[in-house]
């Protein structure tokens, strides 16, 4: 229990330090550009510094941590010094003082394999989830779970630029932010800016309302979901909004606070990716928290216990308990997925 309060302290602290770091550089967004020649230079530079500080902290909060993280210190280690100098301006909004030896060190904690090292538990880390928002300025996330047992335990979900208010265009940048944070069997507590001291607001999921038309999120990239096939399931659903597309885990908290009914991830035909487990650890927690469902396309699950991929699901479908049945109807009805041989 001790142990779990102060995982859970170390886990607000690096989410609350690398949100101001992911700023930094979306501030700096074509600066950055200019000085790389590089549309995609300004995610390279945030998810090292994003990666590189929340590995500090839970480190110095925690000590030694098996972290297993999306960003590998090679390609750190062999960048070039103006990455190297990017890196570090960002990192010292967090970290100062810290030395590019200081930041590739603290970024090769994240090599940890999640079977070898998770005999106690292992973070899960994507310093910047939803890269593509990141670069077009609207919505990522910072993602940091704690797993045990194949199972995320605790979630922290930092998204810098979703705003708390409803009205707030999801593709518009918010000055505050949002930070969402989970514990199982403890709900869903949300937090504007970067303030995450005091108690939060509790969110609580309820169904949809009877025959209000069901309002769907998905990703924007159709590279990654199906669109076709959740237009399908939609239609089978009744009446549906348009969907709201919007990138990064954010959408499990959309779903989880209310703003939308649905987050659909479908496998696209012929499709053999695998989701990665730091894509999903925070999310899931953050929405099954709130009250919602979050299983596969088959209503598994989602199985954290296989390495560092979803090996043993397909998809994912997130909704409050009641309509997620009727979407689970829905899909089966459409008989576009199969289980994959085991
Ligand atoms: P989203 O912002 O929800 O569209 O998802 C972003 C995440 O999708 C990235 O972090 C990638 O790891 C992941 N991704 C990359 N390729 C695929 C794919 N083919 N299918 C599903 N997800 C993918
Ligand atoms: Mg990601």
């Amino acid at each position: 229990m001790a142990d779990m309060i102060k995982r859970v302290e170390a886990a607000k602290e690096a989410v609350v330090l690398a949100n101001r770091v992911c700023r930094h550089v979306q501030k700096r967004l074509d600066n950055v550009r200019a000085i790389f020649k590089d549309d995609k230079s300004p995610v390279t530079v945030a998810d090292f510094a994003s990666q590189a500080v929340v590995a500090h902290v839970l480190s110095q909060r925690l000590g030694r941590v098996a972290l297993v993280a999306e960003e590998d210190a090679d390609a750190i280690r062999t960048g070039s010094p103006e990455l190297h100098s990017a890196v570090l301006d960002a990192v010292h909004v967090s970290w100062p003082g810290a030395s590019i030896d200081d930041v590739i060190a603290a970024i090769s904690l994240g090599g940890a394999e999640p079977v070898r090292d998770s005999i106690h538990g292992f973070w899960t880390l994507d310093p910047i989830d939803g890269t593509k928002g990141f670069l077009r300025g609207e919505q990522y996330a910072v993602s940091l779970a704690w797993i045990e047992h194949g199972s995320p335990i605790i979630g922290v979900l930092g998204c810098p630029n979703l705003s708390k208010d409803f009205g707030h265009a999801l593709d518009e940048p918010d000055t505050h932010g949002t930070i969402y944070i989970a514990e199982a069997g403890q709900g869903l507590y949300e937090y504007t800016g970067d303030d995450v001291r005091g108690a939060g607001m509790k969110i609580t999921r309820l169904e949809p309302a009877e025959g209000e038309p069901v309002r769907l999120c998905e990703s924007v990239e159709s590279g990654h979901t199906s669109h076709d096939d959740s237009e399908r399931i939609i239609e089978r659903l009744g009446e549906a909004d348009d969907p709201v597309r919007l990138d990064s885990q954010a959408k499990y908290a959309v779903v989880g606070r209310g703003q939308a009914d649905l987050y659909l991830r479908l496998p696209k035909p012929g499709g053999k990716y695998v989701e990665r487990i730091w894509d999903h650890a925070a999310g899931s927690i953050v929405a099954r928290e709130a009250g919602c469902a979050v299983t596969d396309v088959f209503g598994n699950a989602l199985d954290f216990s296989h390495g560092r991929g979803l090996e043993k699901n397909q998809g994912i479908v997130v909704a409050p308990p009641r309509l997620h049945g009727k979407v689970m109807a829905a899909i089966a009805d459409l008989g576009r997925f199969r289980p994959s041989p085991s």
